[in-house]
């Protein structure tokens, strides 16, 4: 069975359209409420003379009333120093740490780890480590150090697993915040 589309109502018989209805409507009032323009200024004009009349009130209350004006603007302005200008750190900011001995970079797809966005650099020299799986271990080396920096059993898949559950702990406990302030 086709499905049969709604056609939006065109922007030009929208304005034909409303007024119209409009027009209809003001009719209908005006048969029913008798005099409604004047009767309507009538109140229109009691509302502003109501507003434009005076009060009397003493000036220690006028004073106060002042003073608590005043004092919630400024709370309002102060709230909104605060919550406004607060430089805002984001898990998202959060992109590489030392796990392992090992300087850990990565990035994110959408909320969760890019599965092939880890990379592995010298927490010494900040130089890419290189990866060897000999032996059932996993090891990332440093060319420049001429030092291993970690070896674990397991392999490249295996490591970043690990890595993914590592850094999803540190965002849920918010580690990661004192680890970020400290660089
Ligand atoms: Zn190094």
């Amino acid at each position: 069975m086709k499905k049969k589309s709604i056609k939006p109502i065109k922007p030009i018989t929208k304005y034909i359209i409303y007024p119209v209805i409009a027009g209809v409507i003001i009719f209908v009032l005006q048969l029913i409420i008798p005099n409604i323009w004047k009767n309507l200024a009538k109140v229109v004009s009691a509302i502003f003379i109501f507003l434009g009349s005076s009060v009397l009130i003493k000036w220690w209350v006028f004073i106060l009333l002042l003073l608590v004006v005043l004092l919630f603007i400024t709370g309002i302005i102060f709230l909104m120093i605060i919550f406004g200008k607060k430089p805002g750190l984001h898990w998202s900011d959060y992109k590489q740490d030392g796990i392992d001995g090992v300087l850990w970079k990565w990035d994110y797809d959408g909320n969760t780890l890019a599965a092939d966005g880890f990379s592995a650099f010298c927490p010494n020299c900040k130089k890419r480590l290189l990866y060897s799986y000999e032996g059932y271990n996993s090891k990332y080396y440093c060319d420049r150090c001429d030092e291993f920096r970690f070896i674990k059993r397991g392999n490249h898949e295996d490591i970043i697993a690990n890595l993914y559950r590592e850094i999803e702990r540190r965002i849920h406990t918010e580690e990661w915040k004192e680890n970020f302030q400290k660089r």
